[in-house]
């Protein structure tokens, strides 16, 4: 089975999906299965799940590239996926191409990094 196999073949039909792109999601794939081993960890310091969901996202709109999707964040489906992330899962699934919904205190999504403890 090659990897091309693994996709959703109606879809390459579909958004014309060349061979070059079927390479270049096979690497960005792979970048994610990565990315998504080195986010798990307990009790991820927040500096590096922030960085490693701002990877994520720069591999999302590079998926929607390769698909011939629109670059549209509020279609991206990975996000939610870190094990550590603590944003609602189910209610983001439901609400695909719409705002997300964030947990203020996920690790990964939250907004505390951004407010200086004195
Ligand atoms: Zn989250």
């Amino acid at each position: 089975m090659t990897f091309r196999d693994t996709l959703n073949q109606d879809l390459i039909v579909k958004n014309k999906v060349t061979n070059e792109q079927i390479d270049n999601l096979e690497v960005i794939y792979d970048k994610m299965t990565t990315l998504f081993k080195q986010a798990d960890i307990k009790n991820i310091k927040p500096e590096l799940a922030k960085s490693l969901a701002n990877e994520l996202k720069l591999l999302e709109f590079e998926l929607q590239e390769n698909w011939n999707f629109p670059k549209d964040e509020k279609y991206h489906t990975w996000w939610n996926r870190f094990k550590g992330c603590t944003c609602p899962k189910m209610d983001n699934d439901e609400r695909f191409g719409m705002d997300k919904i964030i947990n203020s205190t996920c690790p990964f999504h939250g907004f505390e990094i951004n407010v200086t403890i004195v």
